[in-house]
């Protein structure tokens, strides 16, 4: 199968999970997006300025992903990430990630509106703030991360809100994603009903795929 799955949602909605578990089921390769504007927010907080971290990423960027996970770094990602020069700075990088052979898994905010608009499939994955928050929230304490519960909500609040009044790719669900709303789901039942949208998509376009493909082996 060579196809585009596109999935989009919020914070801590449970999007990465059910993204490397397509791609594992399928054998496509998977790009969490947000780690993109994580390494950006990162550089930012040690002051480089959101446009030239963006241009400069390097594979050194995302050598340390526990660092990468750090709330202050999220808020610094989202920050950047409303930014239309520094999305427009990692637009080619995702599509071409986007349309490679074997198929490809992107999750992030604007993957099925703006990244890759024909792909295949697209989901929308949500859960209630307080799953949410709760979910995030036990990941971070697991990590040894020193939070609170409240202030874990208030941060993908601001997140949120943030992501989703931007001028420029906001987050929004594509007219016509599939929602997965995984608030009473566990991970099983999610990355179920995942896969069966890709099977049922690779079955209704045998034919060639929207985005065109390039060639090339998985980065
Ligand atoms: O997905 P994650 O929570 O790691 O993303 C961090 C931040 O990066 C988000 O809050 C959002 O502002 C930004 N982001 C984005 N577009 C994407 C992926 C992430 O704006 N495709």
């Amino acid at each position: 199968m060579s196809l585009t799955v596109a999935i989009d949602g919020p914070a801590a909605a449970g999007k990465g999970t059910i993204a490397r578990a397509v791609a594992a089921h399928f054998g496509f390769a998977h790009l969490d997006t947000g780690l993109l504007y994580r390494a950006v927010g990162r550089r930012t907080l040690e002051g480089i300025s959101p446009l030239d971290a963006a241009n400069a990423l390097t594979s050194d960027d995302f050598a340390d992903a526990d660092a990468l996970r750090l709330p202050d770094v999220a808020q610094a990602a989202s920050q950047a990430a409303a930014m239309p020069e520094v999305r427009a700075a990692l637009l080619d990088f995702q599509r071409a990630f986007a349309r490679r052979m074997g198929g490809a898994v992107l999750d992030g905010r604007d993957i099925g509106t703006v990244i890759c608009p024909d792909a295949e499939v697209k989901l929308f994955v949500t859960a209630t703030d307080a799953v949410r928050a709760d979910r995030r929230y036990r990941e971070l304490v697991d990590k040894g991360q020193a939070v609170t519960l409240a202030q874990v909500a208030a941060d993908l609040a601001e997140r949120d809100r943030r992501d989703a009044a931007r001028a420029t790719a906001p987050m929004i669900a594509a007219a016509d994603a599939t929602l997965i709303d995984t608030s009473t789901m566990g991970i099983d039942e999610a990355v179920a009903t995942a896969v069966a949208a890709v099977e049922m998509a690779s079955n209704s376009s045998k034919t060639a795929p929207h985005c065109g493909r390039l060639g090339g082996e998985n980065v």
